[in-house]
């Protein structure tokens, strides 16, 4: 197993900081080390899926939950209101770099559209 594939687990055992925004029993929330809006927080599940499309097929009430700590996320930053972006990055051509699936939680200010 890579570094890349065990850095968030690490991060929620705490033997990497991170700012943690909120967590509960099932998901943990952590501010992006190299932040691409104002806010823009990570959303992981604790037990480790590669992405969300095996999360949704292994244990969709998971995915739920890591959703609804999005949400929670929105709250907390003072963004409900104004509205923020939801993503989940899914392997090679999205970029995605840490395979334990994460949503980015993103706003705080206008975002750009997004694409190429
Ligand atoms: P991906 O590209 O896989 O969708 O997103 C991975 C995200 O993890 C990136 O936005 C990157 O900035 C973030 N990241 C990478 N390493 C760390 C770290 O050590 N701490 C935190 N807080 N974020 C990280």
């Amino acid at each position: 197993m890579s570094d890349a594939e065990t850095l968030f687990e690490r991060i929620i055992a705490g033997e990497i900081p991170a700012d943690v925004v909120y967590q509960d029993e099932s998901t943990f929330a952590f501010r992006d080390i190299n932040p691409q809006a104002k806010v823009h927080v990570l959303v992981v599940p604790k037990k480790r899926y590669r992405n969300v499309a095996e999360l949704a097929a292994a244990d969709p009430e998971l995915l739920s939950a890591v959703v609804a700590t999005a949400r929670k996320v929105a709250e907390l930053e003072g963004i409900t209101e104004s509205g923020y972006r939801v993503v989940f990055n899914t392997d090679g051509d999205a970029g995605q770099t840490v395979f334990h699936v994460h949503a980015h939680v993103l706003g705080g200010e206008q975002l750009g559209l997004f694409g190429r």
